[in-house]
C-alpha cells in the first residue's frame, strides 16, 4: 500500500488567493451568470472598476530596479538592513527613542512575521505559553499559533448587539487572565470586524495590559490602509511603546503597498538595551536559518525603494490615502444608499468601522438571501469586503441589503 495511505483528507483551507476567500462563495460567484453579480468576499483591495490595483509608486519602483540591473545574491538571514530599518521607522516613527533597540527581521509578509513571532515565544517567552486572540479574529491567527505550539485562547472583542467593540468584556478578560499572559492585538483595521478601539480605549487597554504584567503582541497588517494616514494607524503601537511595553510587532506590506503576492513584511521585538537587542537578533537568526535560510529579495527591494526615496515615499503615502479614501467613500455610499431606501435600521456601524472589512450585522439567512436572490456574495458571518463595492454597484447592494433586512 502507499506510504501515505494513512493521510486523511483534510477540510478545505481558506486560500490567501483573494478570489477564493471562501470556496463556496467563489464557486457560486463564478457559476452565476447574472451580469450585475457582486463579490463581497474578496480579501484584497479593488479599484472603482472592481479590478486589482497595482500602485503607480510600485510600478515606478519596479522600473527603477530593472534599470539598476541588481544581482540576485542571497539576502542576509534577516533580510536587507535598508529594508528592515525603513520598515521599523515606518512603524515606530523616525523620532522614536527606541529605534536603536529594535531587533527586526524581514519576513514572508505578515503571516511569516506572525509565525516567527510564534516560534520565538515558544522558545523564549519565560511565562505561560498561552496567547489570547480576539473573538473573532483573522482565522489564520489560531492556526499559526497552534502550529507554533502555543496554547490559543480567546478574549472578548466584538459585541453582536451593538455591532461594536465589547470594551467591558475585553478589559475584564485581560484583567482576569493569569498574570504575564500574551495578548495578540490588531493594531488597526481589525479583521474581520472592522471595529477598532478609540485612542482613549487603547490607553485603557494599555493600562490593563500593564497591570497584568501581560505581553502585547501586535499584528499590524494594515498600517495606512485604515485611516489613510500611516502615523494615525500606528497610534496603538507607538502609545504602548511610549508606556514602556516591550512589544512584539508583525508588519505586512501586502495591503498598504498592494504587494500581496510579493510576500514582504517584518517581525520585530523591542529590546531593553543595545546589548539585549544583540542577543535577540542572534536568536531570531538561529530561528530563521533552518526555516527558510533567508527571505526573498524582490518585494523587499520594491518596498525599500518606496520607503527610502523621499519623492516616491510621498507619492506612495498619497496612494495609500487614495485606497483608504475610496473605501471610506464606499462606506458612506452604502450607508447613504440604505437610508435613501428608507431603511429603518441603524447603519452607523458601516461608517464607524474601518479598513477593508465591514461586519454588517446581517444574519446567515439574510446573507443567503442576498446571494440567492440578488447575486451578492459575502460570508455567512455577515462580513463584507468594502473593497468589493464600486460607485457602479453600491446602490444596487444597498437596495438589496434593504430588501433582505426590512
Ligand atoms: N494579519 C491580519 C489581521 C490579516 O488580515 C492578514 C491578511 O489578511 C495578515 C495578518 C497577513 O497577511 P499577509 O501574510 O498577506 O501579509
Amino acid at each position: 500500500s502507499s506510504t501515505w495511505s494513512n493521510v486523511p483528507q483534510g477540510p478545505p483551507t481558506h486560500s490567501r488567493n483573494s478570489t477564493n476567500t471562501l470556496p463556496g462563495i467563489t464557486e457560486a460567484f463564478k457559476a452565476n451568470t447574472f451580469t450585475n453579480k457582486v463579490n463581497l468576499g474578496v480579501g484584497a483591495y479593488r479599484d472603482d472598476a472592481g479590478k486589482p490595483y497595482v500602485l503607480p509608486s510600485v510600478r515606478t519602483a519596479e522600473k527603477r530596479l530593472i534599470f539598476k540591473e541588481l544581482d540576485k545574491e542571497y539576502a542576509g538571514i534577516t533580510g536587507t538592513p535598508a529594508f528592515t530599518k525603513a520598515a521599523a521607522t515606518l512603524a515606530y516613527s523616525a523620532s522614536s527613542p527606541v529605534l536603536d533597540n529594535i531587533a527586526i527581521t524581514q519576513s514572508i509578509s505578515g503571516t511569516g512575521a506572525l509565525r516567527i513571532g510564534g516560534a520565538f515565544l515558544e522558545r523564549f517567552y519565560p511565562h505561560s505559553k498561552t496567547i489570547y486572540v480576539p473573538s473573532p479574529s483573522w482565522a489564520n491567527h489560531a492556526a499559526i499559533f497552534k502550529d507554533s505550539r502555543l496554547d490559543v485562547k480567546q478574549y472578548r472583542y466584538y459585541n453582536k448587539e451593538t455591532i461594536g467593540l465589547d470594551i467591558d468584556g475585553l478589559l475584564a478578560d485581560i484583567k482576569n487572565a493569569p498574570p504575564r499572559s500574551v495578548f495578540l492585538l490588531h493594531a488597526c483595521a481589525h479583521n474581520p470586524t472592522g471595529v477598532d478601539p478609540t485612542p482613549e480605549q487603547w490607553r485603557t487597554i494599555s493600562d490593563v495590559v500593564k497591570n497584568g504584567g501581560h505581553f502585547a503582541f501586535f499584528d499590524m497588517a494594515y498600517q495606512g490602509f485604515a485611516s489613510g494616514d500611516t502615523d494615525k494607524d500606528a497610534y496603538a503601537v507607538r502609545y504602548f511603546v511610549e508606556q514602556g511595553h516591550q512589544i512584539a510587532l508583525c508588519q505586512s506590506f501586502a495591503k498598504n503597498m498592494g504587494l500581496y503576492g510579493e510576500r514582504v513584511g517584518a517581525f520585530s521585538l523591542l529590546a531593553a538595551s543595545a546589548e539585549e537587542k544583540k542577543r535577540l537578533d542572534s536568536q531570531i537568526k538561529i530561528l530563521v536559518r533552518p526555516l527558510y535560510s533567508n527571505p526573498p529579495i524582490g518585494g523587499a527591494r520594491i518596498a525599500t525603494e518606496i520607503l527610502n526615496d523621499p519623492e516616491l515615499n510621498t507619492q506612495w503615502l498619497s496612494e495609500v490615502k487614495g485606497m483608504a479614501d475610496r473605501i471610506i467613500a464606499m462606506r458612506d455610499a452604502l450607508k447613504g444608499g440604505l437610508e435613501e431606501c428608507g431603511s429603518k435600521l441603524k447603519w452607523d456601524h458601516i461608517t464607524s468601522q474601518i479598513g477593508m472589512f465591514c461586519y454588517t450585522g446581517l444574519r446567515p439567512e439574510q446573507v443567503d438571501e442576498l446571494a440567492n436572490k440578488y447575486s451578492i456574495y459575502g460570508t455567512r458571518d455577515g462580513r463584507i469586503s468594502v473593497a468589493g463595492l464600486t460607485s457602479g454597484n453600491v446602490k444596487y447592494v444597498a437596495e438589496s441589503i434593504h430588501n433582505v433586512t426590512k
